[in-house]
Order: structure tokens, then sequence, then C-alpha cells
């Protein structure tokens, strides 16, 4: 690494050739695999006896590190982008998000601002647009992307509350303020949902759901039932809950919300994908409601982590909710009618990754059509896994598969039986699976996203349940 005629302050930033083709060439061979091992877990033993003594005053040889890397640290990560990777909502980015994701890297984009980076704001604003029209939102409807799903639900959730409690203060005057507001939820609703209420101090409206499908007709009830519901300022449905890809009501939820000038937040970390399924698209009817959603590219979009996508149907709300004023900033903020987009302004960040060009670069590469097949194809799979479970004795649905999950149940197998299989599968490098809970019970789940994934690898796990 020394180069004697490089000043010591400068070491660092002048351009090595070895080191760069160290990194592009493992790049390039990762790339490259036909299929992306899954690997193992790791203990914390193993991991702080490869760490040890690491951090050194004089710098280690980048081949060892990498060597180190390669062949020891790598091994405990488990890879959501195998193919083989069923459990929790796997990854599947593609080749040319996660080269562009290098591109983005290289260049230190400051994602903050159209001053500071109006060619990469332009573009990922392009595949926001490209969701919003999915949606059928307006014209006028824009955001930011975020890191992740648990971002895009807080920062759409602080502008629902501030635009609620604004407009109580504008009617009732100044003690309006202190009223505790309530923001409707089901009981399936994501974690992160529940998070976000906590951290904004705001009260969960529980809304019990039948069959876990959040309905208007469920929420319209639950509100006349209730003493105060103009308490309740906000509803959040999900479509595509992450345990079992059930798509709520969102029609009827939209026009409870509507009719009672509720702000309507739509969850699709995971499940928004669908709206690029034709196969699906119907069940998303009434999306184009929605005040705020999510969308996370990293999740059905194939877009590298981190990133999620954060609309607003009136973008300006949000605006007035997240911009950061100071004074060292006033250079990004101008009033005299010229185009500013600052995504800096639509979430509760400062400083960003321009996060959506890996996912931007690979759309407009790849074309529209291929993130259709893409994502049929997982809608597919599920119904083929649906029916072999129901041709086989020992195994059970535990409901229709919903997007592209599929839960089921092996007949007489309780929670160490369900362990123990998984273990087997991942000791075995056969799958990465895990069980859920439903009402109770421990069952199995598949969750499928990536395109690479066949028939085949899924029967290999139902053979190993015999
Ligand atoms: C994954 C998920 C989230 C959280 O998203 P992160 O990107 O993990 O923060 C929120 N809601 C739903 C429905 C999800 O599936």
């Amino acid at each position: 690494m020394t180069d004697d005629a490089v000043p010591a302050q400068q070491r660092m930033h002048h351009y090595d050739e070895s080191l760069t083709r160290l990194i592009l060439d493992y790049v390039q061979e990762r790339l490259s695999l036909p299929e992306t091992p899954l690997d193992h877990p790791g203990d914390k033993r193993t991991v702080d006896e490869l760490l040890a003594g690491l951090i050194t005053r004089e710098g280690t040889d980048p081949a060892k590190v990498i060597a180190l890397y390669d062949e020891h640290l790598s091994k405990t990560v488990l890879s959501a982008d195998s193919p083989r990777y069923f459990a929790f909502i796997p990854a599947a980015p593609t080749k040319a998000s996660l080269l562009f994701d290098m591109v983005v890297s290289a260049a230190s984009l400051q994602g903050i601002s159209w001053l500071e980076a109006a060619g990469a704001v332009g573009a990922e604003n392009q595949a926001l647009r490209w969701i919003a029209d999915a949606a059928g939102l307006p014209a006028s409807a824009g955001g930011a992307f975020v890191s992740g799903g648990s971002a895009g639900n807080l920062s759409a959730l602080v502008v629902a509350r501030d635009t609620a409690r604004r407009r109580l203060v504008e009617r009732d005057g100044d003690q309006a303020r202190y009223r505790r507001l309530r923001f409707a939820v089901s009981d399936q609703a994501h974690s992160s949902v529940k998070n976000t209420l906590s951290i904004i101090d705001c009260d969960p409206f529980v809304v019990r759901t039948a069959d876990h499908r959040f309905t208007g007709e469920a929420l319209r009830a639950a509100l006349e039932a209730d003493p105060d519901p103009e308490t309740v300022v906000a509803v959040v449905a999900t479509s595509g809950t992450t345990n079992a890809g059930i798509v709520d009501d969102l029609r009827g939820i939209g026009e409870v919300a509507r009719e009672r000038g509720m702000w309507f937040h739509v969850d699709g970390a995971y499940g928004g994908a669908g709206l690029f399924a034709p196969s699906v698209r119907p069940l998303y009817d009434g999306i184009e409601l929605a005040d705020s959603m999510i969308v996370d590219p990293h999740k059905w979009l194939f877009a590298p982590y981190d990133c999620a996508a954060l609309l607003y149907r009136e973008p300006w709300l949000a605006k007035r909710v997240h911009t950061q004023d100071a004074s060292y900033l006033d250079a990004i903020h101008h009033d005299d009618g010229s185009y500013e987009w600052n995504p800096t302004d639509y979430a509760y960040h400062l400083t960003r990754r321009a996060r959506g060009l890996p996912l931007w670069f690979s759309l407009v590469v790849n074309g529209t059509r291929a993130y259709e097949d893409a994502i049929e194809h997982s809608i597919s799979l599920a119904h083929q896994v649906a029916a072999d479970i129901e041709a086989a004795d020992h195994l059970e649905l535990v409901r229709d598969p919903s997007l592209s999950v599929v839960m089921f149940r092996r007949k007489g197998w309780g929670p160490d039986d369900y362990q123990a299989w998984c273990d087997r599968l991942l000791a075995d490098q056969t799958a990465f699976i895990t069980s859920t809970t439903w009402e109770g019970e421990t069952v199995g789940r598949f969750a499928f996203i990536h395109p690479n994934t066949t028939i085949e690898m899924a029967r290999e796990v139902l053979a190993a349940t015999a």
C-alpha cells in the first residue's frame, strides 16, 4: 500500500490499481455465480476470533482481508438472494441494479437536494413516477426513496399526524394540540407500524379482522361503536401482509377514510410490487385513494438493499412537516419558482444515498415487461406449490396462497418438528425456510421472490417433510 511518492495524508485517497482489481475481481466472481450459495449462521465466538486484532496502526494487506472475508466471514452470512431462500422476505436484486449500485458508491452522490444532484434526483423521480402510475396516483404525487419500509411508514405517519393535528387546531383552537390521536390499524399490521405509533406517541385503534383481511366494513363498524371516533385521524392498510400475503380491502378502507377526512396510508413494503402483475392487479383496486404509500424495491422489485419508495398524494403536506431549516441549508431552498425537488424534504432524513438509482437503471435497461414477468413467476410458483401440498396426504394448506406466500401444515407436527426440519434443510443447503405462527399454531411458510427459484427446489423442501 505504501508509495513513497504520495504524501502521507493522501495515501488512502491515491488510486491503487491492484486494490481496484482485487475488489472488481471479487465482485465479478460473485455476480457470475449461477446460484448464490445459502451459507450458514455464524456463532459469536467464531466471528470474534476471525476479527480479533484486525484493526492495526499500519493497516493490513487487502488481499489477506478479502481472503478472510471471502473464505470465512461471508460464509456466516445467509444469502437472501439465493433462489433457495424462502424465509422472511427474500431478495433478488437484478445484475444491472447491483452493478449500478457500485456506480452510485463510486460517485459519492449526495442525494439530499436538487441543487446537489439534479440528474440523480430526476432519475429517481422517474422511477417513483413508474410506481405512482401503477397505483393510479395523480400527477401531483411524489416523494423519495428511503432506507426501508420502516423508515417509509414512520415518515408518512408523521405527516398524517401533523396534518390532522393542524386541522384540529385550526378548528378547535390551541388546546386541540394536546388531544391524543389514534390510528386505525388491523391486528395484522406490520410491526414497524406499531413501532411508528410508539415513536410518534399516537395510540393504535385496533380493528379486528375476519380471516385476517382488513375491510372498510370492519373499519366503519369499529368507528361507529367508538365514543370518540374523531380522534381516529388516520388508517393504515396493508397491500400484502408479510406473514400471509393478504391484500386488505383498499377501496373500502379508502372510502371510509375519505368520508371521515382520515389520512389513508397503504403499506405495500412487500406486496406493493404486485401492482405490476396483471394477474393480481385487481386486488389493489382503491390504492389510488391513498394519501401516502410505500413499496420496498429491495423486496420484490429486485433492487439491492436498502431501498424503499415513499409516495405522497400531496407532497407539499410532507414538505411542510419534514423540511429541515438550518441557515447552512438556505442555499438548497429557493422560492423563486424554479424547479426544485429536494428528496430530503419528504422524510425524516437529511443526508441520503441516491438509493433509487440502482432500481432506475435496471428498470431503464431491462424494460418494465421484465419486471412483470419476474413478479408473475413467483405468484405462479406459489400456486404450483399449493397444488403439490393439496395433493400430498400428510400436508395441508393453511389458506389459499396470496401473492407469493404459501402457508402449510405438516399433519402431526409440533414446533420442534418444524424447527428440526428447517435446521436440516439449512445444514445440507437445500433451503433456508422458517416456520411461522398462524392463529397460534406453528406452520410452514414459503415466501417466493427469486425468479430463479424452480418448482424442483420447492419440491425438495416438501419432500423433506415426508
Ligand atoms: C418488510 C415490511 C416492512 C418493513 O420494511 P423494512 O424495509 O424491513 O424496514 C413494513 N411493512 C411490511 C408489510 C413489510 O413487509
